[in-house]
């Protein structure tokens, strides 16, 4: 559903995505683990469209998000890390603004009521967005990923900023989406939530792919049979440092 293939990308002197190359799959949940700067990201922007990789390609569900830009974004949502919508909307019209750009008011119309509820949303739907705090700002980022059809999830951090509620409820969200065939992508430094939703991660250190599996591949790689994935990855991102 998700295939990066051979995926650079260049700042200046920064060689932030560095030849990376993984799948996700209809159906599974992946994680992308790596240290502060490894490129994570970078990565998950360039899958988006908000930065233009200089190599390599990537493509949704066969579509190039170069060449088939368009066709590509219709299938994908993106739950950014630090959300910046538009402040001089209210939470309702700014979601029925993302419905919009997407050519779905008509789910806007039948979902809109149950997205403010499930993400509570529901007493601020009249207020102006600038109103809102980190948290609510990051569920409304949340809500707006569900107006259209998407196929493909891309959540960079998305439980930072989540009260315990927001993250249960993002999880099931996840869960549900998985379960009815969606390919979804995670960049998290929660290592206990990865260890329990992921079906698979891919660890990036320094813009290169460290690693990548199940917890059990990724433990016969470590040679750390039964090892947490936390102490997997400390020890996997501290051999490579060394
Ligand atoms: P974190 O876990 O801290 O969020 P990350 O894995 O998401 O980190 P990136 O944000 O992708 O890492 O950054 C990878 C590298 O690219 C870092 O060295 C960063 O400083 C650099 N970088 C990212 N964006 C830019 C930019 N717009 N201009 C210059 N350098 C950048």
């Amino acid at each position: 559903m998700l295939s990066l293939s051979n995926v650079h990308k260049r700042f200046r002197g920064v060689h932030a995505t560095n030849g990376i190359s993984f799948e996700v799959r209809s159906g599974e949940i992946v994680g992308l683990l790596g240290p502060n700067g490894a490129g994570k990201t970078t990565t998950l922007r360039c899958v988006c469209g908000i930065l233009r990789h200089d190599e390599g390609s990537i493509h949704i569900d066969g579509l190039d998000v170069v060449t088939q830009e368009v066709e590509a974004k219709r299938l994908m949502a993106y739950i950014p890390e630090i959300p910046n919508p538009y402040e001089v909307l209210t939470v309702r019209e700014h979601i029925k603004f993302v419905a919009m750009c997407y050519g779905t008011v008509d789910t806007f119309n039948a979902r809109i009521d149950e997205l403010l509820s499930r993400f509570e949303l529901k007493e601020k739907e009249h207020e102006l967005v600038a109103t809102l705090s980190k948290g609510m700002k990051q569920k409304l980022a949340i809500a707006c990923a569900f107006v259209h059809d998407a196929r493909v999830f891309l959540c960079d951090e998305p439980m930072i900023g989540l009260d315990p509620q927001g993250q249960h409820e993002l999880q099931s969200e996840l869960l549900r989406l998985r379960s009815e065939g969606c390919a979804i992508l995670v960049s998290t430094h929660l290592l206990d939530t990865a260890e329990k939703l992921c079906d698979r991660v891919v660890i990036m250190q320094k813009g290169r792919k460290l690693s990548e599996g199940t917890l059990k591949e990724l433990q016969a790689h470590a040679r750390m049979d039964n090892s947490s994935l936390m102490d997997v990855f400390l020890h996997l991102t501290r051999e490579a440092e060394a």
